[in-house]
């Protein structure tokens, strides 16, 4: 039987696998093949919590896959080379991948294809993470979309999502002698174990990702359109992460959320839907302004007056110690489990671009590192619509005040409680606005910041101030 590479990359499942599959129906044994080679993403190579969740993200699809008779070979290196080698190695005539579409990639992948197809072999890539190509949809005037509405109205328009395809029980084993790395190897687990809290809220892999589903089905899906809101209750899937490395299709999502509509959860379902177009659009975003991971999308932000970074205060939102409640909730949720509510990313992102004015790749790089699911086209989108430079973005004179924040999307303050304990006996509503009342908060949580590192209305005014001077 002839051999073909699977390239594993963010896709690491069997199910919905396109490029597992063509190898099969065109009577190939696949040799699945994961290559280690995080200088090939440019200046975002994978953090420190993306790389421990690959670790169990890897070892879970090996063992997946030698429980069907196969396994991945794990090579590090220039990606060029590795191909090379293995293909010298195991005489296999054909590459299939499915596609990334990170702007330092997508060359590289280009110049793959063209010179492997010039070597005489078989060469395909597929389409493994979206529910639309990001050039699939266009206006009509044959341009990109800037505004999410008309772009989800088209992509609903023209819907097509792939039949779901399960994967066979065994697959074709190749030579023993053709061997890869040893995971450990590749130290991608943290040595001094910070991501120990991680595994209490994640499972990585395939079969982590199915149960997170089916958990959400079962769970939040039924009243996702409020609670999706809150970070004091169980509102969303926590699909994030596996989404991003490809634990799971959205297409899978979305035929097993049709599976199980009644009249009672279908409009929960469709604002489910809507988040995942969101996805949809980050990565259409990326695809036509590829500089954007690093550069405003919109020009008027060129010349903003962010603030000189002190770095002691960056450090203090870094780990939750800005002295506002939600804020420091929320980076420490991110600290502590790698993963953060996203109404509270929003309410932390606009802390540091607004209330702070730093800009914002301080933060999204600070994600980058410390999310499990970041994604550089969700984050990318998500930064750039908080500090309004982006597009379809939240206007940056709409500023965030987190006290109100906090308020209405944790109205007993249990968030905050969970992930800063020491303010556990400062009573709601003075827990969302502690330093109103400092004598309540030197007795009961002396540890606790006295006062916000930026007063909430100078750092209003502030910003305001720099807006305006970036013209009308
Ligand atoms: P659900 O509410 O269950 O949503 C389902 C899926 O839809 C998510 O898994 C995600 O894939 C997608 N989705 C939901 N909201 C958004 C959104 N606003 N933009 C794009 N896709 C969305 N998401 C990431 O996956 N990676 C990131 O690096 C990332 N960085 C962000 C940075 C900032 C500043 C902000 C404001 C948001 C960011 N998001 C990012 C988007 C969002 O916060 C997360 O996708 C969401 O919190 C994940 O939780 P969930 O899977 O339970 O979401």
């Amino acid at each position: 039987m002839p051999h073909a590479l699977v390239w594993f990359r963010h896709d690491l499942r069997l199910d919905d696998n396109p490029a597992l599959r063509a190898a099969l129906e065109e009577g190939y044994t696949p040799i699945p093949l994961y290559i280690r080679a995080p200088r090939e993403e440019g200046e975002w190579a994978p953090g420190g919590a993306s790389d421990a969740w690959l670790h169990r993200s890897l070892a879970a699809l090996d063992a997946d896959l030698r429980s069907r008779g196969s396994r991945l070979l794990m090579r590090r290196g220039a990606s060029a080379a590795v191909l090379d080698e293995v293909l010298t190695d195991t005489g296999a005539e054909a590459v299939f991948w499915n596609r990334k579409y990170e702007p330092a990639t997508q060359p590289r992948d280009a110049a793959l294809k063209k010179v492997l197809r010039e070597r005489g072999l078989r060469v395909e890539s597929f389409n493994g993470s979206l529910l639309f190509e990001p050039w699939d949809l266009a206006t009509q005037q044959g341009g990109p979309y800037k505004v999410f509405t008309p772009f989800w109205r088209s992509a609903l328009a023209q819907w097509r999502a792939p039949a779901p395809w399960d994967a066979p029980d065994t697959l074709p084993t190749f030579d023993k002698k053709v061997q890869g790395d040893l995971l450990d190897t590749w130290q991608l687990k943290p040595a001094l174990g910070w991501d120990a809290g991680f595994w209490e809220t994640w499972t990585p892999g395939e079969a982590g990702a199915g149960e997170a589903l089916d958990v959400f089905i079962d769970g939040a899906l039924r009243g996702y359109r409020t609670d999706r809101d809150r970070p004091d209750r169980t509102g969303t899937s926590k699909l994030s992460a596996h989404l991003h490395f490809g634990e799971i299709a959205p297409w899978r999502i979305t035929a097993e959320l049709e599976r199980a509509r009644t009249a009672a959860n279908g409009a929960d379902m469709d604002g489910y839907i809507r988040e995942l177009g969101w996805r949809e659009f980050a990565y259409h975003l990326l695809h036509h302004f590829p500089h954007t991971p690093t550069q405003n999308l919109n020009p008027r932000f060129e010349h903003f007056e962010w603030a000189k970074v002190d770095q002691d205060a960056l450090a203090a939102w870094q780990q939750g110690r800005t002295g506002v409640p939600i804020v420091d909730a929320g980076l420490r949720e991110l600290w502590a489990t790698g993963y953060m509510h996203n109404r509270v990313r929003m309410i932390v992102a606009s802390y540091l671009v607004k209330h702070l004015r730093y800009h914002w790749l301080h933060g999204a790089r600070w994600f980058w590192d410390t999310l499990v699911d970041a994604d550089l086209a969700n984050n990318t989108l998500g930064w750039q619509w908080t500090a309004g430079t982006g597009a379809d973005a939240a206007p940056y004179f709409r500023v965030f005040n987190p006290v109100t924040q906090a308020e209405k999307f944790d109205p007993k303050g249990t968030y905050i409680a969970r992930w800063v304990p020491e303010l556990t006996d400062v009573p709601v509503p003075l827990r969302f606005a502690p330093w109103q009342k400092p004598d309540v908060l030197a007795r009961v949580a002396s540890d606790y910041p006295r006062r916000p590192l930026v007063d909430l209305m100078e750092g209003r005014e502030g910003a305001l101030a720099a807006y305006r001077k970036t013209g009308d």
